[in-house]
């Protein structure tokens, strides 16, 4: 098995129990963004300023996230991010991406 799908395994797993740990302890709720991305979607998006064409969600390593709290759409919290750190993953509110969840790969976050 590649690299690649050991990490992909990795972050699907990681990715679970992020929401485990947004549903059990936090007050937010969630509805999944973009996940996968073809590469030219990917493409398109950074020829508008919209992430990077190298994308960690070309390589599903990455996964957005829409908060919610009290029924209206707020900024991804600071705590589910570090949270998220702490369990080895990168999380885009620290490059100006708070939806963005991934498992850093290839020097990409
Ligand atoms: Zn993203």
């Amino acid at each position: 098995m590649s690299e690649l799908v050991k990490e992909q395994q990795k972050f699907s797993l990681m990715l679970g129990l992020l929401l485990v740990h947004i549903a059990r302890e936090t007050d937010y709720r969630v509805t999944l963004g973009e996940s996968w991305r073809t590469p030219e979607q990917a493409a398109a998006n950074a020829a508008k300023g919209i992430g990077i064409k190298n994308s960690l969600h070309c390589e599903r390593l990455a996964q957005d996230l829409n908060f919610f709290r009290d029924d209206k759409l707020v900024p991804p919290p600071e705590e589910v991010g570090a949270w998220w750190e702490e369990q080895g993953g990168a999380w885009g509110g620290r490059f100006g991406d708070p939806p963005h969840f991934s498992l850093a790969y290839g020097g990409r976050k």
